[in-house]
């Protein structure tokens, strides 16, 4: 560990997740550590993920935010949360079946939320540097030991030194991708497994009352692979007359759909297009509100598969998007950055507090995350690949026959369905497109479980975390093939 460090703790990236580290490693070390987060943007556009603004779709569950609150009792109330909904109901391509998941939830805004968690992070003394790009990590003897990058006012390089850094950059992180030190940190992520999305925030006329297009209470989401190949549609209520509606894609899918009906449309406008098909929306109008400024339009990229599978090295540590943190199966990335970042906050205080900041000072991080909320993410990234290689037909046959209660009831609170209604209808289903849906879904089922089971067997220690990802891999491998599109 460097001797003589500036701060205890470096938080790169004041989003979401940053912000979130920074607070829980106050709370948990009563405020004695220095804590220091350095964002790019300026204060006042704390949290921009790119150019075109805090893109997202904005829903959160109320149960992660309660998870945050419970803990290091940071709780969010209007403005940042922009509106309650009381679930999500999804759609199959012919509209026919409406699967409803209740649970409370919020539409938060992402642009002011950002400035709530600044008020939080500076009341308990957190240090935030703005204006600053970072550009790579300072490293000695295989540890990092702090961050280099430009202070983008005075066009200086800065270098600030800390016992740990801790990467919330989000997906592109340049650190993760760069990482110079011996680790188990995968740097790279597989580009089938990023979905390219993107949305409108709108002001509008309500046109009827077809609440499968819109409703006030519900976020809403649109399966069809015509629609968003290899994706979703989604159009999330941020009041009775205001909207954030967009869609993403597997580029993938999206390149083979463009072949297969001889277009070239690009993401902006098959979103376009997802809108102006939507009856109820009329007379979009992107929000003028001030709270919107500068975020009612953007794309941007977001994971969709497993956590990395080891987050943390000698002197560092991912936490959110930085680590693929989104849900597999449906790309929410804020529940699960609230909840490691919550649970980060203690492990680096653990660490510090017994001067290890080393891997395996770390490594308890890998393990709780996977206890409060990882352990499903694989098996959720298996039944991901199986949706994406489906059609419509198997979309609209598989909602309406193969989903009981208990499979929703497994979907709502995030985990993997059992699909035990296929052994029940196994002589009734029809089509051999149909057996071999049904065949697969109990495929990811029974393969859900053994993810299960190895990630509750997890390494305690890094030495035997090789092996552990070798048996990881053969099972992706397995299923990967069978689901290759
Ligand atoms: C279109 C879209 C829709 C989505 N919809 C939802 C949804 O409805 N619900 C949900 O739960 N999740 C959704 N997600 C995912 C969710 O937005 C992310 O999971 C969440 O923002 C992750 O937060 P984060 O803090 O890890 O990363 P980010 O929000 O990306 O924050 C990273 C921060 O680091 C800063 N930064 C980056 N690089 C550097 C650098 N080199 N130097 C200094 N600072 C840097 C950025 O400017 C930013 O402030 C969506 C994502 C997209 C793209």
């Amino acid at each position: 560990m460097h001797s003589s460090c500036e701060y205890d703790v470096i938080v790169a990236g004041g989003g979401l997740a940053g912000m979130i580290v920074a607070s829980s490693a106050a709370f948990y070390s009563k405020q004695s550590l220095k804590i220091l987060v350095i964002d790019r943007n300026p204060i006042s556009d704390l949290g921009k993920k790119t150019m075109n603004g805090w893109v997202c779709g904005d829903a959160v569950g109320k149960n992660s935010v309660d998870y945050m609150t419970n803990r290091i009792g940071i709780s969010w109330s209007s403005p940042e949360i922009e509106h309650p909904v009381n679930g999500v109901i999804a759609y199959s391509p012919d509209h026919e079946t409406a699967i409803s998941f209740d649970g409370e939830g919020y539409i938060l805004n992402r642009r002011v939320l950002p400035q709530k968690q600044l008020q939080d992070a500076l009341k308990v003394g957190i240090e935030v540097l703005d204006n600053t790009a970072l550009r790579s990590l300072i490293i000695e003897d295989n540890y990092v030991v702090g961050v280099e990058g430009e202070d983008l006012k005075n066009k200086e390089i800065i270098k600030k030194t800390g016992k740990l850094v801790i990467d919330c950059t989000g997906v592109t992180s340049v650190l993760r991708t760069n990482l110079q030190i011996k680790s188990f940190i995968q740097k790279r992520i597989d580009r089938d497994d990023l979905e390219s999305t993107g949305r409108y925030i709108y002001d509008f006329d309500i046109d009827g009352d077809d609440k499968t297009y819109f409703d006030p209470d519900y976020c809403i989401i649109h399966l069809d692979q015509n629609l968003a190949p290899g994706g979703y549609g989604w159009v999330f209520p941020k009041g009775k007359n205001k909207v954030n509606i967009g869609l993403g894609v597997q580029q993938k899918a999206f390149i083979s759909y463009n072949k297969k009906m001889g277009k070239n449309k690009d993401l902006k406008m098959l979103i376009d297009e997802y809108v102006s098909s939507n009856p109820i929306i009329s007379k979009p109008k992107l929000s003028d509100d001030e709270m919107d400024i500068g975020n009612n339009w953007g794309t941007w990229q977001v994971s969709v598969r497993r956590q990395n599978d080891c987050m943390v090295g000698n002197g560092y540590m991912l936490v959110g998007d930085s680590a693929w943190m989104p849900k597999p199966l449906d790309a929410g990335g804020i529940g699960p950055a609230i909840i490691a970042a919550t649970i980060a906050g203690r492990n680096i205080v653990e660490a510090i507090q017994s001067n290890d900041v080393s891997e395996n000072g770390l490594w308890k991080y890998n393990l709780d995350f996977i206890k409060d909320y990882g352990y499903k993410t694989a098996g959720l990234e298996i039944f991901r690949r199986l949706l994406q290689s489906l059609s419509n037909e198997q979309i609209n046959y598989g909602m309406k026959h193969f989903l009981s209660k208990l499979d929703i009831e497994k979907i709502t609170v995030g985990e993997h369905p059992e699909f035990n209604t296929v052994d029940k209808l196994s002589l009734l289903i029809r089509g051999a497109m149909n057996k071999k849906l049904a065949d697969n879904l109990k495929y990811t089922a029974s393969m859900n479980k053994k993810l299960v089971e190895h990630y509750n067997n997890y390494p305690l220690v890094p030495d035997g975390f090789a092996d552990w990802q070798n048996i990881l891999f053969k099972y992706l491998n397995e299923s990967n093939t069978r689901f290759q599109n």
